[in-house]
Order: C-alpha cells, then sequence, then structure tokens
C-alpha cells in the first residue's frame, strides 16, 4: 500500500490503530465461535456495519483487510460509495445493503451495492429485477430477509422481513429474474430474547431454501451482542457494527 494514495490514513492514523485494534477482537470472537461450533473459521466472513460513520472509516477498513462493508440508508450509502470509489477507486469493498428499502430506491441502490441483503416482498423483487436490468451489467445479489419475531400476529414486526412461510415464493421470484441473482437469506434476531432459538429457526428456512435453490448459501445473522449464537447456528456472514467501529447516536437504525 503506497502511502501518498492513501489518505484515509494521512487523515487519523490513530482512528486506522483504534479500528486495527477492534478488527482484531472482533475477528478473534468469529475464530473462537467457530472452532467452538466445529467450524473453520474462514467459512464466517465478516460484513462491517459501517451506517452513521465517514467514508474515511471505511477505507481504513478496506487498508486493514475489510472486504465488505454494509449500509442502511440510501441516501448516506450513494454518497459515502461515492466518496470510497473517487478514494480507492476499484478496489474498494464490497457494499451491503442491509436497510428496509422503498420501491423507489431501488433504481438508486443497484447502482452501487453489490449484494442487497433486505429483499422481503414480491413487488421489491420486480423493482429490484427492472432497475438491474436497466443499471447493471453483472446481476445483483440478494439475500431474502426472514423475521423471526415469535407470537406476533399478522405482519411481522417493524424489523422487517418476510414471514418463514412465505420465503420459499419470494426466492422463486428473485431465481427468475436475470439482472438477481439468489445468495441465500439474512435476519436480525428479536429484541431482548434469547437469539438461539431465533437462530436455529433460521437455520432450518436456509436448510430448505438451499435444498430448492442449491446456489443459495449464505447465511447473514449475527450482529456486535449475537455473533457467536449465529456463529453457532451457522452463520456465513456476521454484520458487525458497534463492536468494530464504535457506538452510533441513537436512532440510527
Ligand atoms: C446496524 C445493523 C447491524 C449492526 O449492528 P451492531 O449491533 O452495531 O453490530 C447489523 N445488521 C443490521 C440489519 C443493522 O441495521
Amino acid at each position: 500500500m503506497t502511502e501518498p494514495a492513501d489518505p484515509g490514513r494521512r487523515a487519523d492514523p490513530g482512528r486506522r490503530a483504534a479500528l486495527a485494534e477492534r478488527l482484531a477482537t472482533v475477528t478473534a470472537r468469529i475464530a473462537t465461535a467457530a472452532r467452538a461450533a466445529g467450524r473453520d473459521p474462514a467459512d464466517v466472513s465478516l460484513v462491517a456495519v459501517t451506517k452513521t460513520f465517514p467514508a474515511a472509516d471505511v477505507v481504513h477498513l478496506r487498508a486493514l483487510g475489510v472486504t465488505d462493508v454494509a449500509e442502511n440508508r440510501d441516501q448516506e450509502a450513494a454518497a459515502k460509495a461515492a466518496e470510497v470509489i473517487a478514494v480507492l477507486g476499484a478496489g474498494g469493498p464490497r457494499w451491503h445493503f442491509v436497510g428496509r428499502l422503498q420501491r423507489n430506491k431501488a433504481r438508486s441502490v443497484v447502482r452501487y451495492a453489490d449484494v442487497v441483503e433486505s429483499v422481503d416482498r414480491p413487488e421489491l423483487v420486480q423493482a429490484l429485477a427492472a432497475a438491474a436490468g436497466q443499471h447493471r451489467s453483472t446481476p445483483l445479489d440478494v439475500l431474502v430477509q426472514v423475521s423471526l419475531e415469535v407470537g406476533v400476529a399478522g405482519a411481522p414486526a417493524g424489523r422487517g422481513g418476510a414471514g418463514p412461510a412465505d420465503v420459499p415464493r419470494i426466492a422463486d421470484a428473485v431465481a427468475a429474474a436475470p439482472a438477481l441473482r439468489l445468495a441465500g437469506v439474512m435476519a436480525v434476531a428479536p429484541y431482548g430474547a434469547d437469539p438461539g432459538p431465533a437462530f436455529a429457526g433460521l437455520a432450518a428456512v436456509a436448510e430448505r431454501l438451499h435444498h430448492d435453490h442449491p446456489e443459495a448459501s449464505v447465511v447473514s445473522a449475527g450482529m456486535s451482542g449475537d455473533l457467536e449464537a449465529a456463529v453457532a447456528h451457522g452463520a456465513t456472514h456476521v454484520r458487525v457494527g458497534t463492536a468494530l467501529l464504535g457506538g452510533r447516536p441513537p436512532l440510527s437504525g
């Protein structure tokens, strides 16, 4: 890495050092959890959730070896991705979109995102398929977001996600769209409940999906507070924000 082409480091070497230390801690947590589950640590990928943090942090993380970052708001993500491309060009990270997504944002998201993890309804599949077909030269990776909320009658609660029974229909729609590539499932554990049973439920949904669509092998689950439980239940990707970047202001999702 040549120093002059690395403005992130010039801007704040202390921040990079702090991120390096936190990254080492998170990486060790993932490895410990994988080994405890009899899994190869190399089979669990880290996605750094950089929402509310500046593009300079993405540049730092990329220099430290992080390959994937995630954002949950289109406006913030589009601007940040453009800033990072200006610094790193084609050497930038893969961008994951993990937030609630309105159909009218599909055209924007497909331009910078490599993966949309939060696809939870057929109308959104159609919007992404149309936008990706128009604005991309390579297929967009898609994860079906599964709601792990239990005991809630009717529509899933505020964290989004399709009910497990709706996953096959959404997955089939993704698989049928030439501009999309079905990659797997994503979920967020329910608030205030033991994440273990929720992640076990996700594993069952993922297994069924993988049976119907052998190419769909990603299980994105686990965040700063529950990544060990997710890895124990087969997560292939953990999405870590706070443990890596520090606290966010409240109401940032
Ligand atoms: C913010 C966010 C994360 C990261 O959460 P932390 O607790 O900060 O690690 C993971 N997944 C989604 C969907 C998020 O919105």
